[in-house]
């Protein structure tokens, strides 16, 4: 096999493999590397007992218009990914104060506000500033919207003197979108996201699954003359002279002036290139940056159907929860009252076997993969059976899952307290907007790609940070391709 590449990237995840892809189609020489045995990262493909799903579960956001269609078609693979659009995107589900749990469909976008509003029972003296809120959120732009990366969701909602509920509302959609506690999440964020899901909508899947798609995108780079090494850890990035120049990767050495990392920002410097060539004050910003937060809970296989819908949500007036809440959850007083997401990719065709289910139904908790997640499942069993009391009594098998499962598909544990966080790097005020990490380190020919160098969520930032990080890489390659061919790179 050949051992020298015009890029290397390290990772095969949403972020890697759509980035990989795109420069292998722009014409670069490219090998794509994961230790993993599939493409995919932390939405990697899994099969078992006649079910295919990912091993966690996944709802995309925006339906239309997302990045995805745009790689896809770049990639000319509108054939083989076919992106799904469920709607009505699911059903939420709020629990009154006087124990009642009131049921709506989820819309498939959010702009229908009124109707959102009555759910919420908001009274007519709190509707002109619901409205304006719910305007403001939707029209935001340009200037005004960056002023809000300095601002915290919860400094931004308390401003317009929400009705209880409706901060609710809002502060548990941002606890899913957005996996922060709300009084450290990013104003300007939510708001991007909140406006991607009701402009362009809120629910989106892909026909054979996610991993379908990323296993796809990596595959393209073998058809456009680049190559991919599965289960094959990268063990080191190799760097010379203040520049990369290649990777080590079970005992062999692969040469380049370019990789991209889809290891997170902190596995990358600190285990893989080495807190050596960095200086003092940025391995201190890259130990500062701050993870976001996990999710914890059960992945069951059902003997018949109970959800009707991928997506199933249960929040309550009392479940908005902030940074001293999780602080004291972390101390092992689990909050009563929690957000749980149920959802299932059964219903889609060809995922699961006739008559059968398999749902995940799950709350956050701490990103420390060695988070004793046990009270965490034991507030997630007792909110699904009130809030759904159909589903532990069709249970056939049951796992669970938590922030420990992360690591193993996802990037290693560099330090405390991290490693096992849904979507990457906490979207909170000073890591988001214009304080977001570049995706260009500061060393000659290394980038990141990933969630934490994307705007959007989970996936879709992913996708995002793709997207540029293929520009960026290729316009590096097209400045300095014929000076390497004076001067070769060093090799290590
Ligand atoms: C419980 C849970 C629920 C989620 N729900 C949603 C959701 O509903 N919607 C949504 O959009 N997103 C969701 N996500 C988030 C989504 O999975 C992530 O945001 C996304 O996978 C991030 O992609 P990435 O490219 O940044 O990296 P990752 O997915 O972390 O991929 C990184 C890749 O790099 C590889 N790698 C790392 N180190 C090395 C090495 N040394 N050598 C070789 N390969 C290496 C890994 O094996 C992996 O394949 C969820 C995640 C979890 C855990």
């Amino acid at each position: 096999m050949e051992t020298q590449f015009d890029v290397i990237v390290v990772g095969a995840g949403p972020g890697g493999s759509a980035c990989a892809a795109l420069l292998a189609k722009r014409g670069l020489h490219v090998l794509l590397l994961d230790k993993n045995p599939r493409a995919g990262g932390r939405m990697m493909r899994m099969e078992k007992d006649g079910f295919q799903y990912e091993l966690f579960p996944i709802n995309g956001v925006p339906a239309r218009g997302s990045h995805f269609e745009a790689i896809i078609g770049e990639l000319g693979l509108e054939s083989e990914v076919e992106l799904i659009r469920p709607a009505p995107a699911g059903v939420m589900s709020f629990g009154l104060p006087s124990g009642e749990v009131k049921r709506m469909e989820l819309p498939s976008d959010l702009s229908s506000g009124l109707r959102l509003l009555r759910f919420l029972e908001i009274r007519l003296s709190q509707l002109p500033s619901s409205l304006r809120l719910m305007k403001d959120m939707m029209t935001m732009k340009g200037k005004a919207l960056e002023e809000l990366d300095d601002v915290t969701l919860e400094e931004f909602l308390r401003g317009y003197h929400p009705s209880e509920t409706l901060y609710a509302f809002l502060g548990t959609l941002a606890e899913g979108a957005l996996e922060t506690p709300v009084d450290l999440a990013c104003a300007s964020e939510f708001i991007r996201i909140y406006q991607q899901s009701a402009l362009q909508g809120s629910s989106r899947y892909v026909k054979g699954g996610y991993g379908h798609m990323f296993e796809t995108f990596a595959g393209s780079v073998g058809r456009n003359g680049g190559e991919v090494l599965m289960s094959l850890p990268v063990e080191k990035i190799l760097v010379e002279e203040g520049r990369v120049c290649g990777v080590e990767a079970g005992g062999r050495r692969f040469y380049t002036p370019i990789v991209v990392s889809n290891a997170s920002i902190q596995t990358t410097v600190l285990n893989l290139v080495g807190a050596g060539h960095f200086d003092k004050e940025y391995l201190n910003y890259v130990k500062d940056l701050h993870a976001g937060w996990a999710y914890a809970g059960y992945r069951a296989i059902l003997r018949k159907p109970v959800f009707q819908h991928y997506t199933n949500i249960y929040f309550s007036h009392k479940t908005v929860i902030t940074s001293e809440q999780w602080a004291a959850a972390q101390r092992g007083q689990i909050p009563e009252e929690a957000y749980v997401f149920a959802g299932t990719n059964s219903i889609y065709p060809g995922m699961a076997p006739p008559g059968k289910q398999l749902v995940y139904m799950g709350m956050t908790c701490p990103a420390d993969p060695d988070t004793d997640i046990e009270p965490y499942l034991a507030r997630v069993k007792a909110i699904v059976e009130r809030v759904w009391p159909d589903v532990f009594p069709q249970v056939e098998s049951i796992e669970s899952f938590g922030p420990g499962s992360v690591p193993p598909v996802g990037s290693a544990q560099v330090l405390p307290g991290q490693g096992g966080e849904i979507y990457g790097l906490a979207q909170i005020v000073g890591q988001c907007g214009r304080h977001k990490p570049s995706a260009t380190a500061p060393v000659r020919g290394l980038y990141y790609v990933g969630f934490s160098t994307g705007h959007g969520l989970g996936t879709h930032g992913a996708a995002d940070s793709a997207v540029s990080v293929a520009g960026l890489v290729q316009r590096y390659f097209q400045v300095h391709r014929y000076q390497w061919q004076i001067e070769p790179w060093p090799q290590g």
